[in-house]
């Protein structure tokens, strides 16, 4: 028996069981990928304070060892359920069953499909969702990204000092973005905006050649890439628990500031929470509040 499990080992889970090991529990971090959460896909991270640049990897590897050096035990499973069995929780894997006194669910959110046909044939074959990891393969090549945020935006202002031309999808005017990362794309020469404007197919030779693009107007124009960089946002992966957690319309998981839910001892941390602002920032403080908040709620107990 653990004293906390924790589900997923990203930027909130991590941090979680930092501050559960620093308060002297026992703690095992279930992860059903790998370690580090999204931010790995996160070429550089210029707004975590004290750190002005950082790899989305290299914060995921140095967040990682401190976990670990401080004990906190790490399994490779996936996390199918949780249940109840008084004051303990049972989470169950394909391999086992984990009994701890408190969980954290720090599951986080995947990718969110663009919806076009032939999409998932095309993964590996010019539709991807990391410019981190794929980016390389389009060196001076035409490239394309989908969205309007943060994602879009980085990945877009990484993708423009390899590929020889970037186009820029979005299906707005705005971005949701912040103004110094959109910024910092518009400086880029090789960077052409085409907003307004939603990718309608895929054009396909074996691999993706182009993407078909409409504007509001119903214009219809094909641009000649080898890959369409998808960023439109992300959904949270809560399902597996929706049993025990309470969800919004958009499937994130209900609970406050304090990351406690309605169901005892069961707390939440990061994306998949429901909440105002998604960033490494607060997914690492969700962390350290639900672990505070698990360990007052054991303490309580004996
Ligand atoms: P996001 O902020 O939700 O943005 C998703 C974008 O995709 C929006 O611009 C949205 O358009 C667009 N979109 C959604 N569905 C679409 C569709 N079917 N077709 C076309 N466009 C579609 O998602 P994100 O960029 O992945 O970021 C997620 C969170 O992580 C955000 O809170 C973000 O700030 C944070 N983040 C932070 C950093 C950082 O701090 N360095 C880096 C990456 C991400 P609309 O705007 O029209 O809705």
């Amino acid at each position: 028996m653990y004293d906390i499990v924790i589900i997923g080992a990203g930027p909130a889970g991590l941090s979680a069981a930092i501050y559960a090991r620093r308060a002297a529990k026992t703690v095992l971090l279930l992860e059903a990928n790998s370690y580090g959460g999204q931010i790995v896909n996160t070429p550089d991270i210029e707004n975590y304070p004290v750190e002005e640049h950082i790899s989305g990897f290299e914060f995921a590897m140095k967040l990682y060892t401190q976990a670990t050096n401080l004990g906190a035990q790490l399994k490779f499973e996936r996390a199918l359920s949780i249940e109840s069995a008084g004051d303990k929780k049972v989470v169950k894997t394909a391999k086992g069953a984990y009994e701890a006194q408190a969980v954290i669910i720090a599951t986080g959110a995947e990718n969110r499909k663009l919806g076009v046909e032939r999409e998932d044939d095309m993964v590996g074959k010019g539709v991807s969702y990391c410019a981190t990891c794929d980016g390389a393969f389009y060196r001076n090549k035409a490239v394309a990204v989908v969205g309007g945020g943060n994602t879009a935006i980085d990945d877009a202002v990484y993708l423009a000092d390899i590929a020889a031309d970037v186009y820029l999808i979005h299906r707005r005017e705005e971005f949701r973005a912040d103004s110094a990362t959109v910024q910092k794309l518009k400086e880029k020469e090789n960077v052409h905006f085409v907003l307004n404007s939603t990718v309608s197919s895929l054009v396909i030779e074996n691999k993706v050649v182009g993407v078909e693009v409409s504007d509001k107007e119903g214009n219809t124009q094909t641009l000649a890439v080898d890959c369409l960089f998808i960023a439109v946002g992300r959904i949270p992966e809560n399902q597996a628990f929706a049993d025990v957690l309470s969800l919004d319309a958009e499937g994130y998981a209900e609970a406050g500031e304090d990351c406690i839910t309605a169901a005892e001892g069961i707390f939440v941390a990061g994306d998949n929470r429901a909440k105002e602002v998604r960033q490494l920032v607060t997914a690492t403080a969700d962390g350290a509040v639900a672990a505070t908040n698990a360990v007052k709620y054991m303490n309580s107990l004996s």
